[in-house]
């Protein structure tokens, strides 16, 4: 379980697209949160193609 194989995350930018974007304190600009390959957290969703890719 890691968020490289989740259904939400955004391997390009290794953005965490669980919920829509929000501004960081003192920005003017959205944006999702960057996570690392290998975090995860209580929202994980597997997702069967990234799996695969990853194996
Ligand atoms: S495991 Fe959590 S932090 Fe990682 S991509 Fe999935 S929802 Fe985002």
């Amino acid at each position: 379980m890691d968020c490289k194989t989740c259904a939400f995350f955004n391997g390009s930018d290794s953005e965490c697209r669980r919920y829509a974007p929000q501004p960081a304190e003192g920005e003017k600009k959205a944006s999702w949160p960057t996570v690392a390959a290998d975090d995860w957290c209580g929202e994980y969703q597997a997702d069967a193609e990234k799996a695969k890719e990853s194996a």
